[in-house]
């Protein structure tokens, strides 16, 4: 294959961003994909022999490695081995699997609970399961990348609405035309930006107007609410979500997704959705774990607590220090950086001095709001919460951004 053909699309879309990637190495400002060696306990991990503090990671509960979540695994292997025998329709199921759901749906105070392999695949699926040509989908505009795929996936008419504008919200329910079937579907704390959804407005609005709402909840599960079982406890709306989405891959230390919901829409999928029928079964040990998590979170409520204490602690300590940090108020920080270059620099500088912190640059979020996305967990201690800000600090002053 001759990649600098002129006229082929493939060629040009896979040298185009191999030239970026080889242009920011060749700078010294590559910081993506380095593996980690070693997880050294707490918040701290191994890259490339170096040990660093790390802002960077999912694991808002500090969970990964906990002691009763990877005995559960291994118990889970001693048991059914490493692997299934296949879809969960057919032979792939497994009572780890019918377990797993019903804690989830106890915990999200639910009828019944699916799991699928993915999160990304759960919202493929999920939104496409549900939706056909006809039917109308409306997004905020910062929902997750697997949402607007699922959507897109679904046929339906695809509407979006500027982030968190309720009124924009409602605009777009006002023209659907009457008797059409809509969906609202959002993020309940955004990726990016760490904001959570305004969504006593969003209830109030899917039910003035007859639609159905589905919350992903990849980045509230752990963190919202005081029990952390996310936004419906939050706000004291328990029961108001349609379609209840959420990950095994964040505050779970595991992988997969889930739906939860009334157990007639459970059953539909688990009959009628592709990712539950044509996609392998969540392996046990990754159930069994996912499972432990869910207990976890209930049994030892200090990690919430100190989630919020933390993420208190670092919010207000980067907004003294001169810093955007846009609207959040959860344990995704955005730091605005403006430029991709200030945003991989200040990476390069916060590394260095031993924060794993990355940049998250364009198309991601829009150009000259490039940023630093540090992320808080209960793992942290409040002087390694000081000395990540401290590093920041000195990244932003050489930039010449603070
Ligand atoms: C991470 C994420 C997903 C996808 O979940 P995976 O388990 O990583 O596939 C879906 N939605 C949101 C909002 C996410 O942040």
């Amino acid at each position: 294959m001759d990649f600098n053909k002129e006229n082929d699309t493939i060629a040009q879309r896979v040298s185009a961003m191999n030239n970026r990637v080889q242009n920011i190495q060749e700078n010294d400002l590559y910081y993506y994909n380095q593996p980690i060696s070693e997880l050294l306990g707490g918040s701290r991990v191994l890259v490339n022999g170096r040990e660093m503090g790390m802002y960077a990671s999912y694991s808002y509960l500090g969970l990964v490695g906990h002691p009763r979540i990877n005995e559960a695994a291994k118990a889970a292997i001693d048991k059914y081995g490493t692997g299934t025998h296949g879809v969960r329709l057919l032979a792939g199921s497994l009572v780890i699997h019918e377990e797993l759901e019903e804690t989830i749906a106890e915990f999200k105070k639910a009828e019944a609970a699916v799991t699928y392999s993915s999160g990304y695949a759960t919202n493929l699926t999920v939104i496409s399961t549900l939706l056909g040509r006809g039917d109308y989908v409306i997004c905020d505009k910062l929902n997750h990348a697997s949402i607007v795929d699922g959507c897109l996936m679904s046929g339906a008419k695809f509407l979006r609405f500027k982030h968190n504008d309720m009124e924009a919200l409602e605009n777009r329910l006002n023209a659907i035309p009457s008797g059409a079937t809509t969906l609202v579907i959002a993020d309940s704390v955004f990726s990016m930006d760490g904001d959570i959804i305004d969504f006593p407005k969003m209830v109030e609005l899917c039910n003035k107007y007859n639609a159905w709402l589905m919350i992903d909840e990849a980045h509230s599960v752990g963190v919202l609410g005081n029990k952390g079982t996310g936004i419906e406890e939050h706000f004291g709306l328990e029961g108001t979500i349609d379609i209840k989405m959420g990950t095994l891959s964040k505050t779970i230390p595991s992988v997969g997704g889930y739906v939860a919901g009334k157990r007639e829409l459970i059953e539909y999928f688990k009959h009628a959705s592709r990712a539950y029928i044509f996609s392998a079964a969540l392996p046990p040990a990754q159930a069994a774990a996912a499972k432990a998590a869910f207990e976890v979170i209930l049994d030892e409520p200090w990690r919430v607590e100190k989630l919020n204490k933390n993420t208190h602690q670092f919010i207000s300590g980067i907004k003294e220090r001169g810093f955007d940090t846009l609207y959040t108020e959860t344990a995704i920080v955005p730091i605005i950086c403006g430029s991709d270059e200030n945003a991989y620099t200040m990476t390069q500088i916060a590394q260095k001095r031993g924060s794993f912190v990355l940049p998250v640059v364009s198309p991601a979020v829009p150009p000259g709001l490039a940023r630093l996305r540090a992320t808080i967990t209960a793992a942290h201690e409040s002087e390694d919460i000081n000395k990540a800000m401290e590093d920041i600090e000195i990244a932003g002053k050489q930039v010449g951004i603070i």
